[in-house]
């Protein structure tokens, strides 16, 4: 029987794990834009629309995992060599781990794991491991690919809309008693007609720019592999062919490509300085894609009009990250990707691939970014071999 150990992010602080929720239900969805099918475990222990990312949530794995005998561990404590997370690791066959509250897998810690055989990522972007030492080890690393590529479009959308409209700083107005109206709008801009650019256009990229054609902006975008022609053509899209042409002729910069050696602080001084001046940034993409202090230090000197996001370098971000402090900035927490409605699809998705595994069936390919010692299906296609988790032992800090 195998230990399966899972790290999921607290228990909501204010009035504990929810009793009722503000919506009944969520809407049903069958299929992804690209035709794949949703998850289809056999069955799955949970109500849509549950909270399941939190540990008393426990993606409603237990009964399942229980009932054919196997232990199941969840905890939130991951971070340093004291954490619960380091204490069962010695035993375990499978860790499951969120991005938005990563257990980051470094090679120090898989070198702590002798029976380790698969790490799961409970959303997308397996970053978190270290990939190179996974393919070294023989490791798989599986994540629910689609699962909430369209919750993280969403977010995107919502945080352009934000910063170039001046939002978060107009709701405060009103929340600290104000009325000054021209405090509001002396940063605000309507989107149209601006120029909008994707650096990778994947499941996030394509569908933000679906969603971004009716506001009736100039669509660019960046990627190694180019979109069919028939969609570039339905979205007016500019195609570049470097992430520097790109980010010369547009107004805002959208990133959604993965976290692995080769992007790795790609927004750094000097890419930011090649951006136009009053540029924004909204990166739901991976935090260390840029360099943290190159977009404190545009943001501060107004070479960067805006920046907002979800992902942080390491997670969760310690008190004195200089993106809580930045001005204009429109950071969340990493949520996006994490909405009851993506959480119903990623839980499933996980169940999928814990029934595959046990039963001795294939783990669709699509899932697949490590397997066997290499890069293996969508992995293969969006990754680079390499480590790209240094540095995240800085995670430990938040709890001071
Ligand atoms: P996809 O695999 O569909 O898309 C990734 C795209 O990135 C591919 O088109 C790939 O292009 C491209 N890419 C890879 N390397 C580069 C590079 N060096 N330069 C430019 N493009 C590159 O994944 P998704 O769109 O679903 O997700 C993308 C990322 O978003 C995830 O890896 C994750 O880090 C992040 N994410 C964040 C979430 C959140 O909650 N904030 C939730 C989900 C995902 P090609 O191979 O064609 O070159």
């Amino acid at each position: 029987m195998a230990k399966v150990l899972c790290v999921l992010y607290d228990d909501p602080a204010n009035g504990g794990y929810p009793t009722s929720y503000a919506r009944d239900t969520i809407p049903t969805i069958s299929r992804y834009p690209d035709g794949q099918t949703l998850p289809t475990p056999h069955a799955i222990d949970f109500k849509p629309g549950q909270l399941l990312g939190s540990v008393t949530g426990e993606l409603g794995l237990r009964k399942y995992l229980e009932g054919q005998g196997h232990e199941f561990v969840v905890t939130s404590d991951k971070d340093g060599p004291n954490s619960e997370f380091e204490k069962h690791l010695h035993d375990a066959e499978i860790v499951i781990s969120q991005p938005f509250w990563p257990a980051y897998l470094t090679a120090e810690r898989i070198a702590k794991a002798p029976k380790l055989k698969m790490a799961l990522t409970a959303g997308i972007g397996s970053d978190h491991v270290d990939l190179q030492a996974a393919m070294d080890k023989g490791l798989s690393v599986v994540e629910i690919t689609y699962c909430n590529s369209n919750s993280v479009a969403e977010h995107i959308v919502m945080q352009m809309l934000s910063l170039v409209r001046n939002y978060i700083p107009s709701y405060k107005q009103v929340i600290d008693g104000g009325w000054n109206i021209a405090d509001c709008v002396s940063r605000s801009y309507d989107i149209e007609g601006m120029h909008v650019g994707t650096v990778a256009a994947g499941r996030i990229g394509l569908r933000a720019l679906r969603l971004l054609k009716p506001f009736d902006v100039h669509l660019h975008y960046f990627d190694r592999h180019r979109l069919p022609e028939s969609v570039e053509k339905e979205l007016n899209l500019t195609w570049h062919d470097s992430v520097e042409s790109m980010v010369k002729v547009v107004d805002i910069v959208t990133i959604n490509c993965p976290l692995h050696p080769e992007t790795e602080h790609l927004f750094n001084d000097e890419m930011i300085s090649k951006m136009k001046k009053g540029s924004y940034i909204v990166n739901t993409a991976r935090g260390k894609i840029c360099d943290r202090d190159a977009i404190a230090r545009a943001l501060k000197s107004g070479h960067l009009a805006g920046y907002a996001g979800d992902v942080w370098f390491p997670q969760p971000a310690p008190q004195d990250h200089p993106w809580r402090t930045m001005p204009n900035h429109g950071m969340t927490p990493h949520i996006s990707g994490t909405s009851l409605s993506a959480q119903a699809r990623y839980a499933a998705g996980v169940r999928e691939v814990l029934e595959c595994y046990f039963e001795n069936r294939p783990i669709r390919n699509e899932y697949l970014v490590v397997k066997d010692g290499a890069l293996a299906g969508v992995g293969a296609h969006s990754y680079s071999k390499g480590n790209a988790t240094k540095g995240s032992e800085e995670a430990a800090k938040f709890k001071k």
